[in-house]
């Protein structure tokens, strides 16, 4: 576990993104964020013998005690792909005196939640989940799946 500095992880987001863009930032970290949860899900699962939406809910709960947000399930259906949270005061949003003009700040939240979906979930595919809403222009952060039962089967396992 390492603590930093939110300005320092925003910081560098924005440095990112004024290199290579939104949405290019996203793809990059992508891969490795949906990796992550879902090897954290795993560790966790066998570790407390936790599986389905327990584990989900186990995830969101230590992401928001670890200080990245207070995370909260509307809408959780792991076998059908189904994910709704909303994430208050999240780690992500631009800080004092951050340069950061991004709509959707919170991205990597999203392949976050894709890997404890597909970790739970069993399948080899990932569900999409966006952020729709964003603390930067509202109260709140809203995050979905794109809908149940969908799962793009052609993205590799982590
Ligand atoms: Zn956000």
């Amino acid at each position: 576990m390492v603590l930093v500095p939110q300005h320092l992880l925003v910081n560098n987001l924005d440095a990112v993104e004024q290199r290579l863009g939104r949405d290019e930032s996203a793809e990059l970290f992508r891969d490795a964020g949906r990796r992550s949860a879902w090897h954290w899900c795993a560790h966790e699962s066998a570790r407390l013998g936790l599986s389905g939406a327990a584990i989900v809910r186990h995830y969101l709960d230590r992401l928001s005690r670890r200080g990245w947000g207070r995370f909260e399930i509307d809408a959780l259906d792991p076998s059908r792909g189904e994910l709704s949270v909303r994430v208050r005061h999240s780690a992500l949003l631009p800080v004092d005196g951050s340069d950061r003009s991004v709509d959707r700040a919170c991205y990597l939240f999203e392949a976050w939640f894709e890997g404890a979906l597909q970790y739970t979930s069993g399948r080899s595919g990932t569900v999409p989940v966006r952020e729709t809403r964003c603390g930067v222009n509202a109260d709140e952060c809203l995050f979905t799946s794109d809908g149940p039962g969908r799962c793009h089967d052609n993205q590799r396992r982590p």
